[in-house]
């Protein structure tokens, strides 16, 4: 469990974080919280010869509304910012409390959302909410940025689209209308246990019919995976217990999880028909974003 000897750089800023990691290339790694690349350079797993700190960079950490452009989250703001964030809690209630069903205290306080969603572990618990909400992420690198819809991020278990050189800045959840979003998750303990099943719902309602729906499910599959069939099904329908069910069994044929230590296939498939119900109907009934 000893650390291996390793440069420690504490850039100023982005672009200069970015030019360390382009200088060092694959002997580089960037570190935020440090929940995971810690754990796993104590592990063996990882010996990067030079870390780069990003946590400490204060343009990583805003979370703020802009009219026009939507709530932006700085990749650098931790799970507790993220959970207690005044805008948040006004404007998508769902994000805050997505962020206090991660890990425990100790780790919301370090971790960050950047980092969550860069290790692109299948189970994490913020990509799903941020996916249903349309988020859009921006990447800056040595040859400038691009801006991403969150869900064309991930490629695989534990891998993304991002280059060596680049880092997320920010995330933005754009006004796109929905009237109800939720997120479920179901893990083997109350706190500090990873995501069996996560099930992200978010809803654009008429009255009580549902003009767009988002399903995202976490931990079922290699990537965070929108349950498109359901999606479509609900749209342009009343809302009401039967609609959901069916959705949560659509929903269930949609998703492809593998049995591991933690919950078999075929019981990730059950909870993922259970919870997508439930999601659907707290994001319709209790109407918070
Ligand atoms: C006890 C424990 C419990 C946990 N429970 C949960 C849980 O319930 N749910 C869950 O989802 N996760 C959980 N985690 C995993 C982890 O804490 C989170 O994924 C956390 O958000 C990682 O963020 P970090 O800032 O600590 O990442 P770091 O460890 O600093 O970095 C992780 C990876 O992301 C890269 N990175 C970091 N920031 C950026 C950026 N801005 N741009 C590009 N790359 C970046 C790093 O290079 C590294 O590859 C848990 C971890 C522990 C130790």
């Amino acid at each position: 469990m000893y650390l291996q000897d390793f440069e420690y750089f504490r850039p100023g800023s982005v672009e200069e974080a970015c030019q360390l990691l382009f200088t060092y290339g694959f002997k580089a790694k960037a570190i935020a919280g440090g929940t995971d690349v810690l754990i796993k350079m104590k592990k063996d797993l990882l010996a990067p010869e030079v870390l780069v700190a990003i946590g400490q960079l204060p343009q990583l950490k805003n979370i703020e509304y802009i009219p026009g452009r939507g709530v932006v989250i700085g990749a650098g703001a931790t799970h507790n910012d993220i959970q207690n964030s005044k805008v948040l809690h006004e404007k998508y209630l769902s994000v805050a409390e997505a962020a206090h069903q991660m890990a425990n205290n100790q780790v919301r306080n370090l971790g960050t959302v950047g980092g969550n969603i860069s290790n692109a572990v299948p189970s994490a618990d913020m990509p799903p909410i941020l996916i249903a909400l349309d988020t859009t992420v921006k990447i800056v690198g040595t040859k400038g940025e691009r801006t991403l819809l969150l869900e064309d991020v991930f490629t695989g278990p534990n891998q993304t689209v991002l280059e060596h050189d680049e880092l997320i800045t920010e995330f933005v959840i754009p006004d796109n209308g929905f009237t109800g979003s939720t997120y479920f998750k179901f893990g083997l303990r109350a706190s500090g246990a990873l995501a069996v099943v996560g099930v992200a719902a978010a809803v654009k309602m008429e009255g009580d019919v549902i003009k767009d729906a988002r399903i995202v499910l976490g931990a079922v599959s290699p990537v965070p995976l929108r349950a498109k069939k359901a999606e479509n099904f609900l749209k342009g329908k009343q809302a009401g217990g039967e609609l959901f069910t069916e959705a949560g069994i659509m929903a269930s044929h949609e998703c492809r999880p593998i049995s591991d230590i933690r919950a078999s296939a075929e019981y990730r498939k059950d909870m993922v028909r259970v919870f997508t119900m439930r999601a659907l109907d707290k994001a319709v009934n209790e109407g918070h974003v």
